[in-house]
């Protein structure tokens, strides 16, 4: 007899082995990534098989040049990519917990101080929240049963709650957040590059697969044909691309999410959310990483920060109002 039960995922109730819609959404979930993979694929095929690899005969430089070019990209388009699904993104620690003689202060220019015990030595330090709910207690989120940082969301596609959350990514199945955000838009750079040398190298390739087309019969047009397929997704793709390299650009320049883009549109946010633009060099930096060196290697050497605590354009102004305070 099959009993009922409770889903630990979307707490439905269910019957039989397991639940069927969160067992599909898990199994459906890498769709996506492999759709990418598929397209990274495709344009891996016009731009070497179809476009260096037969230009070696004729032009031995330029194909192998073009041949090393189209290894690096990959290789960066795929590393980043990697990185941005299986990387985490950033969760609450355990030790971030606010202790009971936990204290909240408004002030005029309205924030909250709170008082967290850590774990390890079991010191009360100040941990300073610019964020609060509009009776002035801290964030507290009730799927995760947990007070919340600054800048922290719940995502309910990954059922717990992100640090510095940008925005939930169904093409990495993965949410964008403090520890992934750098490997997030390298990957958007590098694929939306690998993606114009295609449209712009590839030219040849398309001509002449759009000729055998129109002269040849047989085999050869099915591979024409599918050239010409992919060069299409790859523009396509590109665009799209460029689309969101330009954004997420602009989004780092002004040391915003895209959760507090839309944020900014409710007055009693927008300036919490503007006190998080430290200037676009200062906010370039705390995303990409101090060292210009290592700007654009996946790597995350020389960021700074815990995704816990932001520093903030009034930062100076609120140490002043704690000694104050005495806190
Ligand atoms: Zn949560
Ligand atoms: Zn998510």
């Amino acid at each position: 007899m099959l009993l009922e039960r409770i889903c630990f995922n979307c707490q439905k109730n269910f019957i039989g082995t397991g639940c069927l819609p969160c067992s599909f959404s898990r199994a459906f979930g890498f769709f996506p990534c492999i759709l990418v993979l598929a397209i990274i694929a495709c344009g891996y095929y016009v731009i070497t098989v179809a476009t260096f690899i037969p230009l070696l005969s004729s032009s031995l430089f330029i194909g192998i040049v073009g041949l090393v070019v189209t290894q690096l990209l990959v290789l960066n388009i795929l590393v980043n990519f990697l990185l941005s699904i299986f990387c985490d993104p950033g969760g609450i620690p355990s030790s971030w917990k606010p202790s009971e003689n936990m204290k909240t202060m408004r002030g005029s220019w309205s924030r909250t101080v709170q008082l967290v015990q850590t774990e390890e030595t079991g010191e009360v330090q100040p941990i300073m929240t610019w964020e609060f709910k509009r009776n002035g207690a801290p964030r507290f989120c009730r799927y995760c049963a947990t007070y919340k940082p600054d800048r922290t969301h719940h995502c309910r596609s990954c059922k717990r709650c992100i640090l510095k959350m940008d925005h939930h990514c169904p093409w990495i199945n993965n949410c964008v957040g403090f520890y992934n955000q750098k490997f997030f838009i390298l990957f958007v750079y590098y694929a939306f590059l690998g993606c114009l040398f295609v449209s712009v190298a590839g030219i040849m390739a398309l001509k002449r697969a759009l000729f055998i087309i129109g002269e040849e019969e047989g085999k050869q047009v099915v591979s024409a044909a599918f050239v010409v397929i992919c060069y299409c997704l790859v523009t396509i793709f590109g665009l799209a691309l460029l689309f969101f390299a330009v954004f997420h650009t602009l989004l780092v320049f002004k040391g915003r999410t895209t959760i507090e883009m839309h944020e900014i549109r409710d007055l009693s946010r927008a300036r919490i959310v503007r006190q998080y633009n430290l200037g676009w060099k200062k906010n370039w930096k705390k995303v990409f990483g101090n060292n210009a060196l290592y700007w654009f290697l996946p790597v995350r050497w020389s960021i700074d920060g815990d995704g816990l605590t932001f520093e903030s354009n009034t930062d100076e102004q609120l140490t002043s109002l704690m000694e104050s305070d005495g806190v």
